[in-house]
């Protein structure tokens, strides 16, 4: 139940939600996946979407949403195409287990629902891939249900409507109580988006600018000047720091050696070229003993630093010319250094490639 020291009355959440949707009548964004006003929205370019935008920002996810869509324009198309295609198409996006869930939810709506996403909120659950937020979206805005869609852009403009003190994660369902209460019968679809853009351009994380909010009469943050410290977090600990090395094998006519990853766990079924492991007590001076072949290497000057979800990660990159007849050990290939580009890897990969192959 909302707490009844911040629960709103029914008439101010309806007058919240009547500004909020005027004040997105005239300032929706235009986003390639959205549905204009009077159109149908599409259910698969809307789950597309929005895995693709879980974790990063609508402009970093244009050109892979439209590519990924002009690749893939229906889910059949998605269910039949390979993984490795899928991947392909994923890589630099992170998150590779995204791309593997997306993939096996297309193929289980076309098994299980005839190639058509279901429309309720326990349904779309079920599939894999899809968590609480994913699937309110896909049920308010595919098909204006009543449900919310709680990310960090709701949950920062909620908090602070509400000057909600409980810190985060634990006062997740508080906040999606009292979103859920603001949801009116006859827009949802609208309405999740609008809180959506709101959180996006207005209720910015830094310096939101109030002035300019529909919500900004009835906002609690805003009357006591305390916006910016809202969403109230708990204190994380930081994963611990893991080193490694990286081998760059470069032929004399221009390839270089790659390896596929095991298809579970951390970029499962993505390209490296290969690696020791990562440790916290990884020893740097006895990398050479992890190397793919025996070779001169020569280690570049540097770290290539990267952080992944559960800790940030350090590695050495060294490498080697090999001549045109040495053979790849077993599971490596060699890959012409112009087809890199249509490799499966992901950004750590990319920026040990560019830092061996810097001159
Ligand atoms: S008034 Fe300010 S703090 Fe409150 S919701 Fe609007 S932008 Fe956010």
């Amino acid at each position: 139940m909302v707490s009844a020291l911040i629960a709103p009355s029914k008439t101010d959440s309806t007058a919240s939600a009547a500004a909020l949707l005027a004040w997105y009548d005239r300032h929706r964004r235009t986003l390639p996946w959205r549905a204009a006003p009077g159109e149908t929205p599409d259910p698969y370019r809307v789950w597309l979407s929005e895995i693709i935008l879980q974790q990063t920002t609508v402009a970093a996810v244009r050109p892979y949403y439209e590519r990924f869509l002009a690749r893939f324009p229906t889910v059949e198309a998605l269910a039949q195409a390979p993984q490795e295609a899928v991947m392909q198409a994923w890589a630099g996006l992170g998150y590779y287990s995204r791309a593997r869930n997306l993939h096996a939810c297309a193929r289980m709506v076309v098994a299980l629902h005839g190639g058509r996403f279901p429309a309720d909120e326990k349904a779309l659950l079920a599939l894999p891939g899809i968590g609480a937020y994913t699937a309110g979206a896909i049920a308010a805005i595919a098909f204006n249900k009543v449900a919310v869609a709680v990310d960090g852009n709701v949950e920062r403009v909620i908090t602070r409507l509400h000057a909600v003190e409980e810190p985060l994660p634990g006062a997740k369902p508080l906040v999606r109580e009292l979103a859920l209460a603001m949801v009116p019968q006859d827009r949802p679809g609208d309405f999740a988006q609008a809180l959506m853009d709101l959180g996006a351009t207005i209720c910015t994380p830094k310096k939101p600018a109030c002035v300019l909010c529909p919500l900004s009469s009835p906002c609690r943050a805003r009357a006591e000047g305390t916006a910016e410290t809202f969403p109230r977090k708990e204190a994380k600990t930081a994963g611990r720091l893991r080193r490694g090395a990286a081998f760059v094998a470069l032929r004399t006519d221009g390839h270089v050696l790659l390896r596929t990853r095991p298809p579970k766990g951390l970029l499962g079924g993505m390209a490296e070229v290969p690696v020791s492991e990562w440790r916290h007590d990884y020893e740097i001076r006895e990398a050479l003993r992890d190397a793919p072949l025996p070779g001169v290497w020569r280690r570049k000057p540097g770290m290539v630093r990267h952080v992944f979800t559960h800790f940030p990660l350090e590695l050495a990159v060294f490498t080697a010319s090999f001549a045109v007849d040495t053979e790849a050990p077993a599971g490596g290939r060699w890959v012409p250094r112009h087809s890199l580009a249509g490799e499966a890897l992901p950004n750590v990969m990319r920026k040990v490639l560019e830092k061996a192959l810097e001159s």
